[in-house]
């Protein structure tokens, strides 16, 4: 029987029950996952470079093939480094391997054995060439192999290379009867290869040019650019499947309700809150539900803009409610529209930490409608909270919230818009891969006043200086942040540290009011202590991160941030944020010993969006946005920082792949893509 992509893995020649069930572990079930199983490098094994030439490729990877003969570990003299040395020798001549702190590697390359070896001769301070980490592989030596490029997979299990190499052979045999999941305009507009043709050749490439080892082949960019359409068009008939519906409600903005929202402004807009006003605005009027992203540096003013929409919202009769990550941020939000709205429309409050009473109030309020402005952390989104016209759902910080969280929030109104904001400027290659499906606004503009925060880094001897400073500024007048590195989600939090600093800066400030603060503390009492450092109770706050997301405390001015290197930029950024909210001169410390170079260069750097940039290609998207939002971006070989081009075509031809076919249609399109471009096992990197 022929092989297609359905055929069972263990009908393929080569495997028994046992290999099968090693490939079905690594969700290898069909000869069709196979092809999708790619390999992570070739070695030419056409033209393996003679060793005696090595002194010509400098620095350039080569192949090298040879047999080892002589292999030990030592102990580097000088830097107590373990070093494990090989000296292969092909006939031509011999040069050594050193590999680093990788002792177990005695237990693996032996004398006598043949290696296939591929890394970048260097000279030795010593003068001599050799290799530093070589990638390596005992050279299987097989006849049919010799002039040909080997495909490298990673390892299945216990399933010899040349073994998996064979069976993935045998699997692309399906080829000719794979079914192609985009049809032929679609594959022009994308300007891609057929499907067939590009897994045939990232298998079985008969060339090695730079193109290809680069992984911008014709081949790779068809596997990409399916890859990134597929995320695109899904995003898109997420997004149709939830609009189909025009809204119902009509929304009017009235000299009256224009009055009410000049009454409430304590200051003037800047410009770019209005622009951002006048989008939301339209979209409230629109026929179309609002999927807005309002994205603003810490400080650049979203709540007000995202309150007057919610005036807008309520004064046409319908609700509005506000999601927030923390109990903290709620109350903020609570207090200050209570404080810019009076008693002018009903607000509540929801929070895990609700009596009984109270829940039942705010259930019947909401169910009601009596309640119109609903401020809540997530127990907002528990099945039981119901609404009787939910026009307007806003989601704060919604770096914090999945999508899922977003969607339970939709189904709570009929067709509610929806305005999700940040703090944590996302850069826009991001922004289009995660938020492809959202219309996005920008405040790119601080508040006049605003006094940029001085950012140093300062090393532990320097410390006594750095209290002698804080010390100072509150005889002065201001009040501060100590934070230390507590990473307050994970199950094994360690607050230890946290006490130890606490007592430390009590003892150091024996005339100042200090308090300690962390999430798994009471949220009353969290609450109590925030409070009272916002009335100035407080001199020194010493916290987690839990003050990370979004409070404001005008006075607050200075920002000490211990073992700042263990924070991502962009938390670092969200923190410095905490101060420079008010007149005084702010400063920012970052206290490390480590990683001077990084953060000095944060330390210069003000603007989120450029420390997001940067954060974001030190460490990669999955870090950047946590584990929640990045599992849709695993790509085999597109980058969406370097493919931002790729991605626009990919999200361009999904609209219009849309527009033409209509949702139904497009659905059928996202599963047959999904079905077969799901990453099935992971390809190394
Ligand atoms: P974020 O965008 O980080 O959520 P906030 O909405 O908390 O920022 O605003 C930060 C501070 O700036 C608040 O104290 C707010 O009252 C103030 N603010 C916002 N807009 C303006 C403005 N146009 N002029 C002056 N102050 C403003
Ligand atoms: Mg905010």
């Amino acid at each position: 029987m022929p092989i297609t992509p359905d055929t069972p893995i263990r009908f393929l020649p080569g495997v028994g029950p046992g290999r099968a069930k090693v490939l079905d572990e690594h969700d290898l079930r069909t000869a069709g996952d196979l092809l999708w199983y790619f390999p992570y490098r070739y070695e030419d094994r056409r033209h393996p470079t003679r060793i005696a030439d090595l002194g010509r490729h400098l620095d350039e990877p080569v192949l090298l093939r040879g047999k080892v003969i002589s292999a030990h570990a030592r102990l580097s003299p000088l830097k107590k480094v373990r070093l494990f040395e090989a000296v292969i020798e092909d006939g031509t001549g011999g040069v050594k391997l050193v590999w680093f702190n990788q002792p177990y590697l005695s237990e693996q390359i032996k004398r006598g054995d043949r290696l296939a070896v591929f890394g970048p001769p260097k000279l030795s301070s010593y003068g001599h060439l050799q290799i530093e980490s070589p990638d390596w592989e005992k050279f299987e030596g097989e006849e049919e192999e010799e002039g040909s490029i080997v495909p490298i997979y990673s390892k299945v299990g216990s399933i010899p290379p040349r073994a998996l190499r064979q069976i993935i052979g045998a699997a692309l045999d399906a080829l000719p009867s794979l079914e192609e999941p985009i049809e032929p305009p679609l594959r022009k507009r994308l300007g891609v290869i057929d499907l067939a043709p590009a897994l045939e050749q990232i298998h079985r490439p008969p060339e090695l040019d730079q193109t290809f080892l680069a992984r911008r082949s014709p081949a790779h960019l068809r596997v990409i650019l399916q890859e990134f359409f597929t995320l695109q068009l899904a995003l898109r008939v997420r997004r149709a499947a939830e609009e189909v519906r025009a809204k119902k409600r009509k929304i009017v903005i009235d000299d009256e309700i224009r009055a009410e929202v000049r009454r409430i402004l304590p200051f003037r807009l800047t410009g770019a809150q209005k622009r951002v006003l006048k989008e939301i605005a339209d979209d409230l009027r629109g026929e179309r539900p609002m999927y807005r992203l309002l994205q603003g540096d810490v400080g650049s003013g979203k709540t007000i803009v995202a309150l007057i929409a919610a005036v807008i919202m309520i004064r046409n009769g319908n609700q509005v409610a506000l999601l927030a990550p923390t109990e903290i941020l709620v109350e903020q939000h609570f207090q200050r529209i209570r404080q810019l709205l009076d008693d002018s429309l009903v607000l509540a409050k929801a929070t895990g930490s609700m009596s009984a009473g109270e829940r039942r109030t705010l259930l019947a309020g909401l169910r009601e409608g009596y309640i119109q402005l609903v401020v809540g952390t997530h127990a907002l989104l528990e099945e039981n909270v119901e609404f009787k016209s939910l026009g307007l759902a806003i989601v704060d910080e919604q770096h914090r919230f999945g999508v899922e969280q977003r969607q339970a929030l939709f189904a709570k109104g009929d067709t509610p818009d929806i305005l999700v904001m940040t703090a944590t400027p996302i850069p826009r290659s991001l922004a289009l891969a995660i938020y492809g499906d959202l219309e996005l606004s920008v405040i790119d503009e601080l508040p006049p006043g605003r006094k940029a925060i001085k950012t140093v880094v300062r090393t532990t001897p320097q410390l006594e200086r750095v209290y002698d400073f804080i010390d100072k500024e509150i005889a002065a007048g201001a009040q501060a942040y100590i934070v230390y590195p507590i990473i307050e989600e994970s199950d094994k939090l360690v607050l230890k540290p946290l006490k130890q600093g606490f007592e430390t800066v009590r003892k150091r400030f024996p005339n100042r009011r200090v308090a300690m603060m962390h999430g798994r503390m009471p949220a009353a009492e969290k609450e109590e202590t925030m409070q009272r450092f916002k009335r100035g109770e407080v001199d020194i706050l010493v916290s987690t991160t839990v003050i990370e997301v979004g409070i404001d405390v005008p006075n607050a001015s200075l920002m000490l941030i211990v073992d700042a290197e263990r924070f991502g930029l962009s938390q670092l950024h969200q923190l410095r944020g905490r101060v420079g909210r008010g007149e005084r001169q702010s400063y920012c410390v970052l206290l490390s010993d480590q990683e001077k170079e990084r953060l000095e260069l944060f330390a210069k750097t003000r603007d989120g969006f450029d420390v997001a940039e940067r954060d974001l290609q030190i460490r990669g998207p999955g870090e950047f946005l946590g584990t929640r939002q990045s599992g849709a971006l695993r790509f085999r070989f597109g980058n969406i920082l370097r493919d931002y081009e790729l991605m626009e075509r990919a999200r361009d031809a999904a609209i219009e792949l849309l527009d033409r076919e209509g949702l139904e249609r497009s659905t059928d399109v996202v599963r047959r893509l999904l079905g077969i471009a799901e990453p099935t096992a992971k390809t190394r990197d």
